[in-house]
């Protein structure tokens, strides 16, 4: 008996169908990544080896950096970078409190302590002056400074690092958001400790996955000993025909290897990434023009073209008007707009609300009521974007009528 067939209406036909919900997110992971992913399943060497050594070359010769060490997350990347300078247990360590909690716990596993830093609330970044009042609570003087480049918008590391007092190599960058991101012509990666992520959101998603690019060979050797538990260069090797079980220990390391079933996937993506930047931009340039009359609401800042270039991770207004941020996310969700917040200021989290200075973090707290990050991703059209657009505009204009 065979299978009886239905002729299924398509969706655009079917009565009254309600518009397509468009999600917050995509993840999308490609046909090649997904032919790659098969391949290393089958050759039997799944873990760290020779994808992860090339996906390493590749992405560090993406963002213009001379070394790249693969790791678990962008927040292990951090830890490590951290670790690498080997400062004494308890120093400080400055960070955004608009950034992801994971890059804040990042300090606190490396034995360091937090200190938080206010924004600028139209960038979401650190100025030099909020970074020389942060500094200046600090006994004696910050060890090391974590940065974000907030949305895939980018800082000036080198004016920040002097707000600190610090070597511009103690700057470690929290470059999640910022890959595509380039500063006065320089990408993002070519610092001394730029640590990506590639988490399944992120603009080169892989699923989980990280990468620390460096400038300095000696702490690409470290980081590579360091991210497998310590062991001696290469142990990775030692599990191959002709490869030694000896191996050393000179210090303690952290698990957070990448694996090559995550690398051959990253390696696949990455042919895509130009492209999807490209399509971020273009999207960002859609909503620019959508939401420049809307009242109430203002567009992300952007460098000008001179002193960079934008990566748009995020497409993130701040609502400004008579209607709250939450109720315009309630109300965009009612009709099928995905929105989110980037983020939570750190310092309002529970763990990290004794870190709140005196005279507070206002700048990261005005902002973060108005703060709402938008859909933006390579599959999604201009159609879409001119969808939620005209949602917001129904939403604000109702409100300010
Ligand atoms: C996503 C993110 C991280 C953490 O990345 P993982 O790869 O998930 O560890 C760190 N910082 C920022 C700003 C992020 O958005």
């Amino acid at each position: 008996m065979s299978t009886p067939t239905v002729a299924r209406p398509r969706t655009s036909e079917r009565a009254g169908a309600a518009p397509a919900a468009i999600p917050f997110a995509d993840c999308w992971i490609t046909e090649p990544a997904r032919a790659a992913a098969q391949r290393v399943l089958a050759s039997g060497w799944v873990t760290t080896g020779v994808e992860c050594t090339a996906f390493e070359a590749e992405l560090a010769a993406y963002v213009g950096a001379p070394h790249g060490v693969a790791v678990s997350s962008c927040t292990a990347a951090i830890e490590l970078a951290l670790r690498s300078y080997g400062l004494p247990a308890g120093t400080a360590v400055l960070t955004s409190t608009m950034t992801f909690c994971g890059a804040v716990h990042a300090i606190e596993h490396a034995g360091l302590r937090p200190v938080l830093v206010d924004v600028d609330p139209d960038t979401g970044m650190p100025t030099t002056d909020t970074v020389a009042r942060a500094a200046a609570t600090c006994e004696g003087r910050p060890g090391a400074m974590v940065l974000v480049h907030w949305a895939g918008d980018v800082l000036d590391r080198a004016a920040l690092a002097a707000a600190a007092g610090l070597p511009e190599d103690r700057v470690v960058e929290d470059a999640a958001h910022a890959l595509g991101s380039a500063h006065r012509g320089v990408p993002v990666g070519s610092g001394a400790a730029v640590c990506f992520s590639f988490y399944a959101t992120k603009n080169l998603p892989i699923g989980e996955g990280g990468m620390v690019t460096t400038d300095d060979p000696d702490r690409a050797a470290w980081l590579r000993r360091a991210r497998l538990h310590g062991m001696s260069q290469d142990a990775w090797r030692r599990y191959l025909p002709g490869g030694s079980w000896r191996y050393d220990v000179a210090e303690a390391g952290l698990k957070a290897n990448l694996s090559d079933l995550q690398a051959a996937i990253g390696r696949e993506q990455l042919a895509f990434l130009p492209a999807w930047q490209e399509a971020r931009a273009a999207l960002a340039e859609r909503y620019d023009a959508g939401v420049a009359d809307l009242p109430g609401v203002r567009l992300p800042h952007r460098p000008e073209p001179a002193d960079g270039r934008h990566a748009w991770h995020l497409y993130a207004v701040q609502v400004d008007g008579g209607v709250s941020r939450d109720e315009v996310a309630r109300t965009l969700a009612e009709r099928g707009v995905g929105t989110s917040v980037h983020f939570i200021p750190v310092h309002r989290l529970t763990h990290y609300s004794p870190l709140t200075p005196p005279g507070g973090l206002p700048g990261a707290d005005l902002m973060f009521e108005r703060l709402l990050s938008l859909p933006l991703y390579p599959r999604l059209s201009l159609d879409r974007v001119d969808d939620v657009v005209s949602a917001l505009a129904d939403v604000l204009e109702g409100a300010h009528r």
